[in-house]
């Protein structure tokens, strides 16, 4: 059966080119960079050069700003609890950090961590588009603001916060805040400059198995004199900042595909925003009763996320899968719950749509073959499981008329 892989905010393909170039750093180059002797400097010239060309592809001017790490959740661990222990240079006494209730579990997750630590976490609400208000962020800066943290583009709706405009403000309001963004799923999508439109964020973090690099692999852009106590302590790697022998082979792969990701993106831009778009006219236009979710929204190209009315998003992501097209019902971190997911709850999607919403998520890798397929798959699956829905009336092929009555009774 033909694998239509439509769940690339979840995971992607490893690219040959940054398959082919690991390759000789597991058995050729397979030195510690740490190492003094000649081969060793070899594979540590590598692994400066790889941090070079990440740095000069997001507009870096130093690289030194570069950490490498395991993946995002390591990257945003080290920026928010690295924060919370240098005490913002301020002896502990900042103790608020602002961020926002639809950030991946990654962020939210150690937020929840640093209330029970006795810090005050400002969690900004979105509006229906999933959209944050400028004006409410501006009033949530406080005199006692240690960090602010707002990811750029959210992972399950494609939502692009304006985070040059959120650093920004932050900055003119009070320097001394530091500026934290998730922006795993922008790096090699979005233009991201951090000496240019980028200058107000401190810390920025990113992974490779976004954009076509191995899972495993990350980076926290740290800019100089941000105050941040390093997270892993041990060795001397990365300047002191993460202890650990690095991972050339994944960091070469991480700088091959930032690389070509950067190069590439005007192009698969056009090319993932002209086949998110066929897909969904072609959703609106064949099945009734959906909501695509923030499509008046700045949206990443690649992401669509539809809530269909009556349906369950695990009965349809099963009979898809069946028909070999993968794609996820919330984030593919809690997609193993059936608990609707914070995102969509914090959207305020209705709840007879929270349970049917999936998301699509496409790289340059999809073609419109594999578009045409989900056209023809994803309307009869959700026809099939309405039929099954006590909600829906077959004869009609619409919402029984009484079902908010029906809704009433059984919740
Ligand atoms: N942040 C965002 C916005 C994500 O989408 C993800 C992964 O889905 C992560 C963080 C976690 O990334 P990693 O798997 O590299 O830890």
């Amino acid at each position: 059966m033909k694998i239509v892989y439509a769940d690339n905010n979840a995971t992607t393909q490893v690219a040959p080119e940054v398959f082919q170039a690991m390759k000789p750093y597991f058995n050729e180059d397979y030195f510690n960079p740490s190492s003094m002797y000649e081969p060793a400097r070899k594979t540590s010239q590598a692994l400066g050069a790889a941090r070079a060309e990440i740095a000069a592809a997001l507009g870096c001017g130093d690289p030194r700003q570069i950490i490498f790490t395991s993946c995002a959740t390591e990257s945003n661990n080290a920026a928010i609890f690295g924060v919370a222990s240098a005490g913002g240079g301020f002896g502990g006494k900042r103790r608020h950090i602002i961020t926002t209730t639809v950030e991946h579990p990654a962020v939210l997750g150690v937020c929840k961590e640093m209330q029970r630590r006795g810090y005050e976490v400002t969690y900004l609400p979105v509006d229906h588009d999933g959209n944050l208000n400028v004006g409410d962020f501006i009033r949530s800066l406080r005199s006692d603001t240690l960090l602010v943290t707002i990811m750029h583009g959210n992972n399950e709706t494609g939502v692009v916060f304006p985070v040059e405009q959120l650093s920004r403000l932050t900055k003119e309001t009070d320097s001394q805040i530091v500026f934290h963004t998730d922006a795993t799923q922008t790096v090699g999508k979005l233009p991201v400059d951090l000496d240019g439109d980028f200058r107000h964020v401190d810390l920025l973090s990113f992974s490779g198995h976004k954009i076509h690099a191995p899972k495993g692999v990350g980076a926290l852009f740290m800019r100089r004199g941000t105050p941040c106590r390093p997270f892993l302590i041990g060795g001397h790697q990365e300047c002191g900042r993460r202890a650990g022998t690095e991972n050339v082979p994944y960091i070469i792969g991480l700088a091959k595909a930032v690389v070509r990701a950067v190069g590439n993106r005007e192009e698969d831009y056009q090319h993932t925003a002209r086949l998110r778009d066929r897909l969904q006219k072609a959703i609106e236009e064949r099945i009734s009763h959906i909501q695509v979710n923030c499509k008046n929204a700045p949206r990443l190209p690649t992401t669509l996320n539809v809530s269909c009315h009556y349906v369950e998003g695990e009965g349809m992501l099963f009979q898809l899968s069946e028909e070999g097209i993968c794609a996820s019902s919330g984030s593919a971190c809690t997609s193993g719950s059936l608990e609707p997911s914070h995102v969509l709850l914090a959207l305020d999607v209705p709840f007879t749509a929270v349970h049917g919403s999936i998301r699509f998520s496409l790289s340059r890798y999809n073609t419109d073959a594999d578009i045409d397929w989900i056209i023809e798959v994803f309307p009869r699956t959700v026809a099939n499981l309405r039929n099954l829905s006590p909600y829906w009336d077959k004869k009609t092929d619409s919402p029984r008329s009484n079902v908010d009555e029906l809704i009433r009774q059984t919740h």
